[in-house]
């Protein structure tokens, strides 16, 4: 199944990528993580405490 999820080609190092991109955007998914439900959820809430300590609520 072609381009399913995102490629993580060994090694895999760090796949963590910063949720906030400019502008006040924030992402989440599999592609800011490792590519499984567990990475997505863990995105989810990088992504949510990033905003969260950006409006100083964090
Ligand atoms: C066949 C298969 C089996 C898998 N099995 C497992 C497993 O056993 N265990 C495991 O941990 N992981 C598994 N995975 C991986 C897991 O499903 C994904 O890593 C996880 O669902 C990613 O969640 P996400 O929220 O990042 O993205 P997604 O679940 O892909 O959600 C993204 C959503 O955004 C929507 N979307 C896309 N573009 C747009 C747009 N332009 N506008 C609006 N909406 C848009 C899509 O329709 C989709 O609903 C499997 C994946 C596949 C394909």
């Amino acid at each position: 199944m072609p381009d399913a999820l995102p490629a993580a080609p060994p090694p895999l190092g760090d796949l963590r990528r910063p949720p906030a991109v400019g502008g006040g955007v924030y992402v989440a998914g599999d592609h800011r993580d490792t590519p499984s439900l567990q990475g997505a959820l863990v995105s989810g809430g990088r992504a949510a405490a990033a905003v969260l300590a950006d409006l100083g609520l964090g």
